[in-house]
């Protein structure tokens, strides 16, 4: 038993009230810490977080009946239970005041019994596939646990953290923020000693303002790897990034424009017609030819993040091109993916939407060929907080100058994207369901159509739609 504790720093974190469970304890090697009761193993710990739908206390009785040895819970809820638990002694439990600074401190306590580096990876956009992609190359040379699809918050990091088996030789961490102080919890959590921001964009603006906002808040991930004694890797074409940089002790620049001795640029960017980037991925004694399994033009630039990291970590450019041509996103990544039906293209980027990632998609949609229109299906980008109704109107006039030749619009906000000129909008809606039927009716053979908007439009149900009727 002594050693998960000590790896979790259990004593340090809270009060113990021991049952017979805590003997399974002692049979695990390696902490099993879930916050969903669905997911309890035998002898592992649950932890009862509160949330706004549902209060992780009321799952108890279901973790310890299977199998749970602990269950971490808070003062309140155990003072509510009577002195046993409400199991006469027999279960296991650790009180602590706030169950989510006890996942917390956990973590960053399993973490620190781990000698190795952690990369951190943040940024407005793009933050999911860089940590892919980077994970994808060093996991070419290295046994790498990366965080599991988007889990990149207050909780998503400590778990990620959790699950890191004891032969993990490198994590990758996606970190997601939308307040300003997040990341320096994030980082006081996973203590990264390598780190990069994707980039600085319009991304909850709600709490971060405007990108000033943006940057100071994101780039304390710099000033927390420049504190410890960390390696930044710098996206130099970002101009925030590369301002925020220019104090840092240790920091490796890479871009699309090829920065820095010794850290790979690309040369020869061709999209092909599924918009899959391919282009020579060069340092300065050779180059390797590289197609990725990604869309858009924007990969290219995540893909060099990955590639700055490889070769930073001693990786040869022919197993950084393995590692960046080995990522496939799987079904429903709904990142730029494209499904072909019935002779139209559908581009399905409804995973989410900010004003950055909107004229991006738009870009592609203009390079794409095909034979027939190009449309573009857009929902609102929510979280803008008071700017909302003025970027959806900048973004409209980017959408209504481009190379488009229809644009749908659906949601409240989006119908900004049809002010002043509106010569590309043939038709808004509110209702995904008359959305799928006018497209039912419009869309022929040889189309491209973009769907994309924030998560909250469910797009893809209308992406959906009109792939099965195809
Ligand atoms: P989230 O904030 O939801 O975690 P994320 O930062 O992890 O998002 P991804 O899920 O990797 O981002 O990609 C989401 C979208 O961001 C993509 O579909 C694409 O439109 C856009 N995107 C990806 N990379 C970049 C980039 N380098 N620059 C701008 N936009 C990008
Ligand atoms: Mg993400």
């Amino acid at each position: 038993m002594k050693a998960v504790l000590d790896m979790l720093d259990l004593q340090g974190i809270g009060r113990f009230v021991f049952g017979d469970a805590a003997d399974g304890l002692s049979r695990i090697t390696e902490p099993v810490v879930v916050i969903d009761s669905r997911e309890v193993q035998e002898g592992g710990i649950f932890v009862a977080l509160e949330g706004e739908r549902t209060d992780g206390h009321r799952y108890i009785d279901e973790v310890f009946t299977k199998g749970a040895s602990l269950a971490v819970v808070s003062e309140a809820w155990y003072a509510s239970q009577g002195e046993t638990g409400g199991a006469e002694g027999r279960r296991s439990y650790l009180i602590v005041d706030d169950t989510v600074r006890g996942l917390q401190q956990m973590a960053a306590a399993y973490r620190r019994s781990f000698a190795i580096p952690v990369f951190a990876v943040g940024g407005s956009n793009g933050k999911t596939t860089t940590k892919e992609l980077i994970a994808s190359v060093l996991g070419t040379g290295f046994r790498v646990h990366m965080s599991r699809g988007n889990r990149n918050n207050h909780l998503g990091v400590p778990l990620t953290l959790l699950q890191m088996s004891r032969d993990t030789e490198i994590a990758v961490v996606e970190m997601g923020i939308n307040h300003p102080g997040e990341m320096e919890l994030l980082a006081s959590i996973a203590m990264p000693t390598h780190g990069l921001l994707t980039n600085i964009g319009h991304e909850h603006l709600e709490f971060l303002h405007d990108l000033p906002g943006v940057a100071a808040a994101e780039t304390r991930l710099y000033e927390y790897l420049d504190g410890h004694g960390g390696v930044c890797f710098v996206n130099a074409d970002d101009p925030w990034l590369l301002k925020a940089a220019s104090k840092l002790e240790r920091a490796v620049f890479y871009g699309l424009k090829g920065y820095g001795e010794g850290v790979p640029h690309a040369e020869s960017v061709a999209l092909d017609p599924f918009g899959r980037p391919s282009f020579m991925l060069c340092s300065s004694q050779a180059c390797e030819s590289v197609t990725l399994n990604l869309t858009g033009r924007h990969n290219v630039v995540n893909a060099l993040a990955a590639a700055a990291a490889g070769s930073y970590l001693g990786l040869s450019l022919g197993g950084i091109k393995e590692g960046l041509e080995k990522l496939i996103p799987a079904t429903g990544w709904k990142r730029l993916e494209f499904q072909e039906a019935g002779g139209v293209m559908i581009v399905n980027d409804t995973y989410n939407a900010n004003p950055d990632s909107m004229r991006l998609a738009i870009d592609l949609l203009c390079d794409l060929q095909c034979s027939g229109r190009k449309i573009a299906v857009l929902g609102d980008m929510l979280e803008l907080g008071s700017s909302a109704d003025l970027e959806h109107e900048k973004t409209g006039r980017y959408i209504q100058q481009s190379g488009i030749d229809m644009l749908f619009t659906f949601g409240d906000l989006s119908k900004h994207f049809s002010t002043g000129n509106a010569s590309r909008t043939c038709g808004h809606f509110e209702n995904r369901d008359d959305l799928a039927n006018a497209l039912g009716e419009i869309v022929t053979s040889g189309d491209a159509v973009l769907f994309k908007g924030s998560r909250g439009m469910k797009l893809e149900e209308v992406a959906d739609a009109l792939y099965h009727e195809r």
